[in-house]
């Protein structure tokens, strides 16, 4: 259905199937003046051959990426990369043919025209940046560099550092005035926006509206969930504390009573975690977790710290049987968790402007790190609900559990035993619980079962059977096939049967 000159992340990640042809490179002949890769549609019924060009990172030897890095908007979505303006590709556009129009406007961080999707006159397509990076940015919050002086980046980062060592030593009550302040600041934060960001989802939805349109039919995709399940919700929980360990049974015991099962992170290092516990979860099924080694703020701190950890993270994560890790307060950085060499983080969110470590990688759905799965969190904590915004109930769980369900997503929720003294979260919880006991269309699965299934849908591809599909690999037997249509809906969003 499409041959490309080179990977396109965008269908690796739907899995897409499609080959890779480097012949079709736009730039290998030198012909334009920037680097432009190309997806051709293959087996097209009608008209002349159409493309989807677009700006790759530099080839042919060259280094660095062509555009300017910024913060853009192109219809419902804010998005972050390296994008060239209007003047720069119509020396390029020129050579690659004739009757180029800008179809779609792109606009800067200031709300001026700066580029545009261009279309020409038999339907092929230009996009001024690279989508694969897009995505990227968006996971890695890679964005949160944009736009800011280095010297406020470091200034930042300072302060992050002063928070995580002294936290431990500040009383609670303290720890939670300096949060509300920083909450002041970053509720007025215009990026993610909270408690949902839809960017990420409009851009797949946009790119795959567009890209059946240039097929000129629906283009199938390997569906997101198996067992024709439409989203995923999954249970985990912290522990902080002795306490938390005592109040294990304020959430295990509606989860038990309603039929759930859960993932339960500890600390090793920070209270005595009794073997009985850690038998008691797993004789129900539930799963354990790392948190951290002392949660102290350390773990991820630098590349040297980590190096240190390591051994006794990797210790504990061998004598729990654990595969998954939460890292405290949700520090993160992109370049080190593979080397926790865990099969799934799950320490970054979607949005929480919140978080002493703020952002978000607004996917709700998982993503690779290199080889280590991402299972983003994806409802608000109980913490930054009720400790920090003072919710009176869970009117926000309920709401954003219920979108996430039409974007074919995943709920991926954090509790914490230790603050199951609050009513408005044991209540909430249950309610939660109840909302969804009956519902038929639910994955509920273990962080550590999606990480499989989300490592089965990588390693499958769909293949031609006849007029058909057929899909390949270990995801053939639960595995669904789904069509994206030109509507312009996210294939999450509203899909056909094969
Ligand atoms: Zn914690």
């Amino acid at each position: 259905m499409f041959d490309s000159s080179c990977q396109f992340a965008f269908f690796d990640y739907f899995r897409v199937p499609y080959a890779v042809q480097s012949a079709l490179a736009v730039g290998n002949d030198a012909r334009t003046s920037l680097p432009v890769n190309r997806l051709a549609v293959t087996q097209q019924s009608v008209g002349a051959p159409r493309s989807l060009l677009w700006l790759g990172p530099a080839i042919n030897g060259a280094t660095g990426s062509v555009g300017r890095l910024g913060r853009y908007q192109l219809r419902d979505f804010t998005f972050f990369g390296h994008v060239a303006a209007d003047a720069a590709v119509r020396g390029t556009l020129d050579q690659l043919g004739r009757g180029w129009y800008p179809a779609e406007r792109i606009f800067d961080s200031a709300g001026a025209q700066y580029a545009a999707v261009w279309q020409d006159a038999n339907g092929s397509v230009f996009l001024p940046f690279d989508p694969g990076r897009v995505m990227q940015e968006f996971w890695s919050e890679g964005y949160r560099q944009v736009g800011r002086p280095a010297i406020a980046r470091q200034a930042r980062n300072a302060v992050l550092r002063g928070y995580y060592l002294a936290r431990p030593a500040l009383p609670r009550p303290v720890q939670l005035r300096l949060r509300r302040a920083f909450t002041r600041v970053q509720g007025r934060s215009t990026f993610p926006r909270w408690p949902v960001e839809d960017s990420l989802h409009n851009f797949c939805a946009w790119l795959s509206g567009l890209l059946a349109r240039l097929a000129g039919r629906p283009v199938p995709f390997l569906d997101l969930w198996p067992d024709g399940r439409t989203w995923a919700l999954v249970l985990t929980h912290d522990v902080e504390t002795d306490a938390g360990c005592r109040n294990l049974d304020l959430l295990r015991g509606p989860e038990r009573e309603l039929g759930y099962r859960s993932s339960w992170n500890f600390v090793p290092l920070r209270y005595r975690v009794a073997e009985d516990t850690l038998r008691r979860l797993r004789e129900e099924n539930c799963e354990v977790g790392v948190h951290g080694l002392r949660h102290d703020g350390r773990d991820l701190g630098s590349r040297r710290l980590l190096a240190k950890r390591l051994p006794g993270i990797r210790d504990y994560a061998d004598r729990w049987q654990a595969v998954g890790f939460r890292s405290p307060a949700t520090q993160r950085q992109w370049e080190l968790m593979p080397r926790l060499g865990f099969d799934y983080d799950s320490s970054y969110t979607d949005t929480d402007p919140y978080e002493p470590q703020p952002g978000g990688c607004c996917s709700y759905l998982p993503y690779f790190n290199q080889s280590m799965v991402e299972l983003p969190i994806t409802l608000p904590q109980d913490h930054t609900l009720f400790s920090i915004l003072q919710n009176p109930d869970a009117e926000v769980w309920i709401r954003k559990a219920q979108l996430l369900r039409e974007h074919h997503a995943m709920v991926l929720m954090l509790t914490h035993p230790d603050y199951a003294d609050d009513p408005r979260l044991t209540r909430g919880y249950r309610y939660l619980l109840e909302e969804f006991r009956g519902d038929d269309t639910v994955w509920h699965a273990l962080p550590r079962e999606v990480a499989a299934w989300w490592r089965e849908r990588d390693r499958s591809a769909l293949r031609r059977a006849g007029d058909g599909w057929r899909i390949e690999g270990p995801a053939s037997a639960r595995g669904r096939i789904q069509f994206a249509t030109a509507d312009g809906l996210h294939p999450g969003l509203q899909a056909q049967k094969s």
